[in-house]
């Protein structure tokens, strides 16, 4: 590859955000290669972006609009977008009609771009005037997000990738680093390389491939996650190691916060005994964390995907901040994004509770400026359905349309057979797909092809904040078009074509940084990206990676927050949070005595629509599979290589059975990419608890109750 003509551009999978070097051989084939200048990466890429260029062929594509003539019908009949856009159009209008703006929906993705993302969301909430959007980041990092929200007052993530490398201690908790987020995972292995002394703590229920560079690992039980945090707040406060100063000048609720985490867990053995760890590890940890002032606590699914997904992720937050150890080189809570745009999506108010700009649905005024700047006729004046509900709502019919973008919500959805159920009940199905067929698309009424990954343009932000470009190398195929362009053209065929007159995704990411500046004017807040608001088509499309907070005025954007210990909140301080651990919601008995957790795999992506077109990927791990303690498989008749069946209250899956002592006794492990189209009966979302945190609305993927039998 010649890199001076490649295009730049970024990984389309995880949150990492890589910076990827495109260009396309006189063969037609694609060539990628890590971008060096890329700050997430300076050239690195794990397996599945280094295998992006096998995925770029247009076998199973969706090329043109088209229209399902009966429900039942295999065969679909070729459209023009006109005709698309107008059905679309009428059908969503006679529905509001008839039964009130809040009988259609939106349901998205973190896969959109920011362009996209923002154009949905200005078209449900100022044009529809519903707030019925709800986002699969749903899935992933809700619950991180509504405990920034609570303890920061805005949706905010303190640290950025190098502070990881500047730290003496780094802790993972429920996060399998090296198979999900592989390139932060060699920048940490790179600098314990570089510095020793620099210690890693894994806090997982698995041995997963994480725990092979940890210098120590807590098998915690599941769901135990705020008695453990609870407790290290406790020992921290006994060791005296508060920083009375932070915390009397900068933040609100020590006393409370301190006084639940002494109910819940002073007592170190009995934190060990409810967590399940060796007393001796747990005070080790608790040792670490104590005596180390540069620690990042980084988290994701495991943390988050639970009933108490917002607790657990307060838990750590509140050990920060009593410790004074945020807004520093080297130190914070640090929430590790799982897909590649969900933080852009945060930006736009991607979730059905959020307005765009962190502004908040819930307050009038916020609302009334937004409205102001769109200029639109209304504005949604409640939260929408989050994404279970969102389903619930379709399968009793309270939502008789919805338009699914870019997601597969017959697989990764909990209790997804009633996921499906619904959709079948639903009176008019949109999906907006790169794919003609999959499970959820077999359900559509209309469907729309997507333009993809190296055919589209617009921008992404990762874990760190860091807004980048998504750059196009290829032509659309067909008709395909960009989602910002799709949803733009209903909304235009519903009478505003003034509002989404856009003709490129650089206008659409001006307005959105706009937004944010006419935002500062009259509510200001951290998230910033007016400094970006007046490119032109150039300088957009030359954009280097920044981080936000950009502010009008500034070239170079912000790599930490919390450097002046100033928070979102109304009087600049943070909150600790006073936490009451509580388990989750199902428990396992006698009919179910197995915990089922779910997760991906290193080398597939989601329901492996890209990935599964790389046959080197699929070397990795080549059918679904289930992990099983060998005490258990003992106990059970079941031996490796079998295939087992997996039941639990809400459904049926089979897969290989994988005897292993990585996981502990009674837990299962299957991971969630196989889906109807490559392993129909391995869909593991069909037999997951549809059960959600309370605040975040984030299932419980991590703990349903299940039991396992040869099959
Ligand atoms: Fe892509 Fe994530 Fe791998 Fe980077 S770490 S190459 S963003 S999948």
């Amino acid at each position: 590859m010649n890199p001076s003509t490649a295009v730049r551009t970024t990984c389309p999978y995880c949150g990492v955000g890589c910076g990827v070097l495109a260009s396309v051989n006189r063969n037609g084939s694609t060539e990628v290669s890590g971008d060096p200048a890329h700050p997430a990466n300076f050239g690195r890429l794990c397996v599945k972006g280094a295998a992006l260029g096998e995925t770029m062929d247009l076998h199973g594509r969706l090329l043109h609009p088209a229209l399902r003539p009966t429900r039942d019908s295999a065969a679909l009949q070729r459209i023009g977008w006109d005709e698309a856009a107008s059905r679309i159009a009428g059908r969503f209008s006679q529905i509001i009609a008839e039964h009130g703006r809040e009988a259609v929906a939106l349901y998205v993705s973190g896969q959109l771009l920011t362009e996209d993302y923002y154009v949905a969301n200005k078209f449900v909430k100022g044009y529809l005037g519903s707030g019925n959007i709800d986002t699969n980041s749903r899935l992933c990092m809700s619950s991180a997000v509504a405990a920034h929200k609570r303890a920061f007052g805005a949706d905010l993530v303190p640290v950025c990738y190098e502070d990881l490398e500047q730290a003496d201690l780094i802790v993972l908790v429920g996060s399998n680093t090296a198979w999900c987020h592989p390139v932060i995972y060699q920048r940490i292995a790179a600098a314990r390389a570089a510095r020793p002394s620099m210690k890693l703590v894994v806090i997982d229920p698995r041995r997963t491939a994480t725990c092979e560079q940890a210098d120590l690992h807590l098998p915690i039980a599941p769901g135990t996650d705020v008695w453990l945090f609870n407790g290290l707040l406790a020992y921290l406060r006994r060791e005296g190691r508060f920083n009375f100063g932070f915390l009397r000048d900068h933040t609100h609720g020590e006393i409370e916060t301190v006084d639940a985490a002494e109910r819940s867990a002073g007592n170190l053995d009995e934190v060990a005994r409810v967590c399940g760890l060796d007393p001796q590890a747990l005070r080790d940890f608790y040792r670490l964390w104590a005596d180390h002032e540069r620690v990042v606590t980084a988290f994701s699914q495991g943390v988050n995907q639970s009933s108490a997904g917002v607790d657990k992720a307060n838990a750590i937050i509140n050990c920060h901040l009593a410790a004074g150890r945020i807004g520093m080189p080297g130190a914070g809570p640090f929430s590790i994004t799982g897909q590649p745009n969900a933080m852009g999506g945060r930006e736009v108010g991607g979730l059905s509770n959020q307005l765009a700009a962190h502004l908040e649905l819930e307050d009038p005024d916020h609302r009334d400026l937004v409205r102001g700047f769109w200029g639109s006729p209304e504005i949604a004046d409640k939260p929408g359905h989050k994404a279970v509900d969102l389903f619930e709502a379709i399968y009793d019919g309270r939502v008789k349309a919805v338009w699914i973008i870019a997601t597969n919500p017959v697989v990764s959805l909990p209790d997804a057979d009633r996921v499906r159920a619904a959709l079948k009940r639903c009176e008019f199905v949109v999906v907006s797909e790169v794919n003609r067929d999959t499970d959820t698309s077999d359900l559509a009424d209309v469907l729309l092809p997507a333009a993809a990954w190296g055919e589209k343009d617009g921008t992404v932000t990762n874990s760190e904040r860091r807004v980048s470009r998504q750059r196009a190398f290829l032509p659309m195929p067909g008709e395909a078009r960009p989602d910002w362009w799709a949803i733009s053209e209903v909304a235009k065929s519903m009478g505003h074509a003034e509002s989404f007159s856009y003709v490129s995704a650089h206008e659409v990411f001006v307005e959105h940084a706009r937004l944010s500046g006419w935002a500062q004017d009259r509510a200001p807040r951290m998230f910033d990206l007016s400094g970006l608001a007046e490119l032109d088509a150039v300088s957009y499309d030359r954009l280097e990676p920044v981080q936000w907070p950009l502010r009008a005025g500034q070239t170079q954007g912000t790599q930490r927050l919390f450097e002046d210990h100033r928070y979102d909140t109304s009087d600049g301080r943070a909150h600790l949070i006073p936490l009451v651990p509580r388990l989750p919601q199902h428990r396992t008995d006698s009919e179910y005595p197995f915990v089922l957790n779910t997760g991906r795999v290193r080398d597939q992506w989601h329901t492996m629509s890209r990935t599964g077109k790389a046959p080197r990927l699929a070397t990795h791990m080549q059918e679904p599979y289930v992990e099983i303690h060998p005490d258990d498989a003992i106990s059970h008749g079941l031996h490796e290589g079998e295939l087992a069946r997996v039941s639990t209250r809400w459904g049926r899956c089979t897969a290989r059975t994988r005897v292993t002592d990585s996981i502990p006794p009674q837990q299962l492990f299957i991971p969630i990419h196989w889906n109807g189209q490559t392993a129909a009966e391995a869909r593991v979302g069909a037999v997951v608890n549809p059960v959600v945190d309370p605040l975040s609305g984030e299932p419980e993927f991590k703990h349903t109750p299940a039991r396992i039998e040869a099959r």
